[in-house]
């Protein structure tokens, strides 16, 4: 591998998509299901066989990405497995024996995952599961650091057979500065090098940037001391396995690092969205009265604090009622969303322009003047009357009008935004009473 981290390669050859698969079992009953299951959660239909012939019938049609394959098959040759292996496919093992020598057999084949058979729910809960994780691990890049080859390419082999990218790192060095200069990865495996200790600096290098969720850390050791353990998970270790690793254990266990942090960013962004569209009008995109209330305060103190003013304008669709009585309601939103984007493209970035209501709009106004207010108000007002409101297919014409009512802070009532919506909406009235169309500002 070369000196220079950031050259590192990504093993992702081995990745890849799970279109196709090959359910090999002669329950019928659990055959059944684990197809629905797979179609209902996973939208796959997969292909079935009941004995080993069949399967290499439907092997030769079609390349198969993964094979759910009951060990004990009634044409069983016994070396069915090692075909299915050969065959470069993933492989997931249903085996009613739980010996352990079957077991000690099974883990130390390259194949995903095996499981004992028991009730049918369980094992079709834990093949999707499975699948599930398959498809996102393609996406998944760990880095793999340790100072000797060989334990890396063991590694690697066990992570490709888990469809995982992978990143090899010889030194805590290479692995730091990889990290530092493109964080590519997803989990990091570090071994700790009881003689130089670099490890735990690493891990508290990583730290510094990056929390357990963004970035799990599984180490491993080859000493048992308590101490040491304590001492790399202190550091900031998700994880501590002893050298030599359980194959299926170290999978296991990096499978929930990964799980977890998939979960963590899954939330995340779910929070962030719920953010999102907690202060956001779904009809419009503009903001909503959440949004005013919890950016009015900060506008306040900003006026207090440079001695300016800002303003409100209340806004409301004239005649609206007979819009939707004409044309419907969906021409309504329409007409709605055209009025709001009016607004958006002319207000300022420092505006907050919110649908308040129905067909009701407020726009809130910071460090401007009565004049500057006015000027906007009746901008938007003649932009709103000019605009020819139309169905996509131009069969539907028409125009509507605004009505504005707008108020401006002063020194007395400065912190006190709602004494100024009162005024704007008094003066929207007023404008609605005299004739429509219009601006009032006293
Ligand atoms: P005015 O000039 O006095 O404001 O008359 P108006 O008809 O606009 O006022 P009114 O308050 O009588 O009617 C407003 C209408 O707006 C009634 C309501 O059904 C409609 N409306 C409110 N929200 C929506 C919406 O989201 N979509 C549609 N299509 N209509 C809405
Ligand atoms: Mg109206
Ligand atoms: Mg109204």
């Amino acid at each position: 591998m070369s000196n220079n981290s950031t050259n590192a390669i990504i093993h992702h050859e081995h990745c890849k998509d799970i279109r196709n698969i090959l359910i090999i079992e002669d329950s019928l009953s659990l055959v059944r299901t684990l197809k629905e299951s797979i179609i209902d959660k996973l939208g796959i239909v997969s292909d079935i066989a009941t004995h080993e012939v069949q399967a290499k019938e439907l092997m030769e049609k079609t390349p198969y990405d993964l094979a759910i394959v009951d060990l004990n098959l009634p044409d069983s040759s016994g070396n069915f497995i090692g075909y299915l292996i050969r065959k470069k496919m993933g492989v997931i093992i249903i085996t009613a024996s739980n010996n352990d020598d079957v077991r000690k057999k099974l883990t130390s084949l390259p194949i995903i995952d095996y499981l004992y058979k028991t009730d049918k729910n369980s094992i079709v809960n834990y093949v999707i599961k499975s699948i599930q994780r398959l498809q996102k691990n393609k996406d998944a890049i760990v880095g793999i650091c340790d100072d000797s080859k060989l334990i890396r390419r063991q590694i690697g082999q066990l992570l490709s057979h888990q469809n995982i990218q992978y990143v090899e790192f010889e030194n805590e060095k290479v692995a730091n500065e990889y990290i530092k200069e493109k964080k590519t990865i997803d989990l990091l495996i570090t071994d700790i090098n009881t003689p130089k200790m670099s490890g735990l600096d690493l891990i508290r290098k990583i730290r510094q940037e990056y929390s357990a969720e963004k970035l799990p850390i599984l180490s491993f050791s080859s000493s048992g001391n308590p101490i040491l353990v304590a001492q790399i998970l202190k550091s900031g270790a998700n994880d501590y396995l002893s050298k030599p690793t359980n194959n299926e254990e170290f999978l296991t266990r990096l499978n929930i690092s990964l799980d977890n942090s998939r979960l963590h960013s899954a939330n995340e962004e779910l929070i962030l969205k719920l953010q999102e569209s907690s202060v956001k009008d779904f009809l419009t995109t503009l903001h909503n009265r959440n949004y005013f209330h919890s950016v009015v305060k900060q506008i306040q103190s900003q006026a207090q604090r440079e001695n300016t003013n800002y303003g409100i304008i209340m806004i409301d669709i004239d005649f609206f009622k007979k819009v939707n009585d004409n044309y419907g309601h969906d021409v309504g939103d329409a007409t709605i969303k055209e009025i709001s984007n009016i607004l958006k493209r002319s207000a300022r970035n420092s505006d907050v322009v919110c649908r308040w209501g129905g067909e009701e709009f407020l726009i809130l106004v910071p460090n401007t003047s009565m004049q500057e207010l006015s000027n906007f108000a009746n901008r938007i007002r003649k932009l709103v009357e000019q605009r020819d409101i139309s169905t996509k297919d131009g069969l539907i014409n028409f125009k509507v009008t605004i009505s504005l009512g707008m108020a401006l802070s002063n020194k007395t009532n400065v912190s006190n935004a709602e004494n100024i919506i009162n005024e704007a909406d008094d003066r929207l009235y007023k404008a609605k009473n005299s004739g429509r169309n219009k601006v009032v500002y006293e």
